[in-house]
């Protein structure tokens, strides 16, 4: 395997040279950089000590949370032997020291201890039940065949990041395999992202919930055609249940661009969307202190800020108007955010960007003031 060096944050990685990332003997996006540099923010600010990343490739993510953050125990695995020769030698390249290999396993004991293994994560997982502070789950496409083991592995209130980049599914262009991968009904146009996220984490909650544990969502978004949610698993029956309570359907009138939710164990009405996630999609704490941390150091410092900023201001209410979408369906003029943003303030609402969609706004004014505010302009 022909290698390459790159950098990523703190990190310095060999990486296999190919003409598409997909082609490689080992996977290395470097547009999920953006991805990473949450999860190091995430990390600081949570200062989870015993981390997994179960899907390592080159072990990119596992060494960026060993340099960035407080970690003090850091795994990282991958089934493919390429990819946990890999991981070794960046752990040597990024530490300076030759890890201890045995076989299926290489421990580096340093100032954190390090240990790299080549197995199915399913298996690692179940193996380490209730052991890790954080378990990172990062896919090709679905997290759901991992989900019951990493539900397992995790401490009972501590922390499961998810990547989703089987967006298809998800957005509602394969309702087959949403059906079969997420037991739930996805929705197709404007809302589909958000949507998707919120079937994510929905079905993450069901999971959860037959273990006797609640979920919080510390900080969910969609983003460069992925989904990612860091969920706290909150200890007990009634937190299942709590989390529960939370969950619901979503309706939509694709004549005019409404929308309605319900938080109901089943659908009262026909033609709904779910069962998802209505809960919030952040912690407010958290997002603000992952905004206020130090990021001069992350691999997309400009891009994580601005991010970050939207994320912070957001509503955090379910579903949102997008302008172009609802201009279309009632034949009217696309107006500006910004106008539609302030008729509706001065009539008491609350508006904000969302970081779903560049052209849409979130708001608690109901869909009829929307639009006789885009109507009014
Ligand atoms: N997390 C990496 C990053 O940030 O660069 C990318 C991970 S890549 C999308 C998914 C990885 O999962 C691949 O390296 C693949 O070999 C590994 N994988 C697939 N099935 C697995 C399994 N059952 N157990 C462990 N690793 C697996």
């Amino acid at each position: 395997m022909e290698l390459t060096k790159i950098k990523e944050g703190k990190a310095e990685i060999l990486v296999p040279k190919a003409e598409r990332i997909y082609d490689a003997p080992v996977f290395y996006n470097p547009a999920m950089a953006l991805n990473r540099d949450l999860s190091v923010l995430l990390l600081k600010v949570t200062k989870a000590k015993r981390v997994l990343d179960a899907l390592s490739a080159t072990g990119i993510r596992g060494i960026r949370y060993a340099l960035e953050t407080e970690a003090e125990e850091i795994w990282l695995n991958d089934i493919s032997p390429e990819a946990f020769k890999l991981i070794i030698e960046n752990l040597k390249l990024n530490f300076n020291e030759n890890p201890e290999v045995d076989g299926k396993s290489a421990v580096l004991k340093g100032e954190k201890l390090l240990v790299a293994t080549n197995k199915d994560a399913n298996l690692l997982m179940n193996e380490k039940f209730r052991y890790f502070d954080f378990v990172d789950l990062d896919p090709f496409g679905s997290p759901m065949e991992f989900l019951d083991s990493s539900l397992r592995s995790v401490k009972r209130n501590g922390i499961l990041a998810l990547t989703a980049t089987d967006t298809a599914p998800l957005c509602g262009t394969y309702p087959k395999a949403c059906m079969r991968k997420y037991i739930a009904m996805p929705i197709r146009g404007e809302l589909c992202h958000e949507s998707g996220l919120r079937v994510l984490i929905g079905t993450a909650v069901r999971y959860a919930a037959k273990y006797d544990l609640g979920i919080e969502v510390l900080f969910a978004y969609y983003k460069d055609h992925y989904f990612r949610a860091f969920l706290r698993l909150k200890d007990g029956a009634k937190e299942g249940d709590r989390a529960l309570r939370n969950l619901g359907y979503l309706y939509f009138d694709s004549k005019t661009g409404k929308f309605e939710v319900e938080k109901e164990f089943l659908p009262s009405r026909a033609n709904a969307f779910g069962p998802m996630w209505l809960g919030p999609l952040k912690n407010q704490e958290i997002v603000e202190k992952m905004n206020k941390e130090d990021k001069a150091e992350l691999a997309e410092k400009k891009k994580v800020a601005k991010f970050l900023d939207v994320v912070v201001n957001e509503l955090d209410v379910p579903f949102f108007y997008d302008i172009h979408a609802l201009a279309r369906r009632n034949s009217l003029e696309v107006r500006r955010l910004s106008d539609i943003a302030a008729l509706l303030q001065e009539n008491g609402y609350h508006v904000s960007r969302t970081h779903f969609s560049p052209t849409a706004i979130k708001t608690d004014a109901p869909f009829e003031e929307v639009l006789k505010a885009l109507k009014a302009l």
